[in-house]
């Protein structure tokens, strides 16, 4: 959940072309609505994503009730596996009011289900929450580090204007052996020691937007096998459709951008991604 675009309640974009060969949308956040939307119908929304080539998707939920929700869709469509975690702009909430210790076991106990395969999105926040919470998210970041490595699950990361305390942390923590940048939105160095890393970058739509030439930088050094797509929707629909409700059918859109940027054949990044998937997720 990036939230940097603008709600609104635009008509649903058109299906782009379909893309050559399957790719899997690496975060999104099914059955939710923006701002008093009702949510789109989960069947119909990943109908219209096999449509286009984007046969599987990963539901983040990152808080209790999405966490919950996760579970149930896990169990309800095959194209969907799961992450469950408390956001990092959650985290300060529950620190506060004394229930992190038991949020966070529920989390572990829904992080136990077969089909969810990630512990995310955790991470740090410095945009949304102030310096007063930045302790709690340091904290919570740690403990979903720690549950990622015990459990063999992927670890997916939200960082917003924390880049140096994100790669501090995971190196104080040692990172899980599959880690994920979702969103990256950091720049050229950074995408250059998260390669060092071994660190997988998921990009989202906002590597479309006319003033992310830094973000189409970063992307042009990452190797295709660390290599994601995402939507993070219902946010961050890729241009030329910002303002709209994003949904996993626009990824194509996505996709080709990366190509045009790496300078590779749609095919040729399309089975990299699914391969990448298959690899940090799968099966489905
Ligand atoms: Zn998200």
């Amino acid at each position: 959940m990036s939230g940097g675009d603008r709600p609104g309640h635009r008509e649903a974009p058109p299906a782009p072309d379909r893309l050559p060969l399957p790719v899997v949308d690496d975060h999104c956040h099914l059955g939710l609505g923006r701002g008093d939307a009702p949510a789109p119908d989960v069947a119909d929304v990943l109908a219209q994503a096999a449509a286009v080539g984007v046969d599987r998707v990963v539901q983040i939920g990152c808080e209790l009730p999405s966490a919950r929700e996760t579970v149930r869709l896990v169990n309800a469509h095959p194209r969907v596996l799961g992450g469950v975690a408390l956001h990092p702009n959650e985290a300060p909430a529950h620190v506060a009011d004394g229930t992190f210790d038991a949020a966070f076991a529920e989390i572990e106990e829904l992080a136990a289900h077969p089909r969810v395969r990630v512990v995310g999105e955790t991470g740090l926040d410095y945009y949304r929450t102030g310096p007063d919470g930045v302790a709690a998210q340091h904290e919570s970041f740690r403990r979903h580090i720690d549950l990622a490595k015990r459990t063999g699950l992927a670890l997916q990361i939200h960082d917003r204007d924390a880049h140096d305390d994100v790669l501090r942390i995971l190196t104080e923590e040692g990172a899980p052996d599959r880690t994920v940048l979702h969103c990256f939105s950091g720049d050229m160095a950074m995408a250059r020691e998260c390669v060092a890393r071994g660190y997988t970058m998921s990009f989202s739509g906002t590597v479309t937007f006319k003033n992310s030439r830094a973000l189409r930088d970063a992307l042009s050094v990452v190797p295709l096998e660390l290599l994601q797509v995402e939507t993070d929707a219902p946010y961050l629909t890729p241009s030329p459709h910002r303002g709209a409700d994003n949904a996993p059918y626009l990824v194509p859109l996505t996709v080709r951008a990366m190509a045009e940027v790496l300078n590779v054949a749609v095919p040729t990044l399309c089975a990299a991604l699914s391969e990448n998937g298959e690899r940090l997720y799968g099966p489905w």
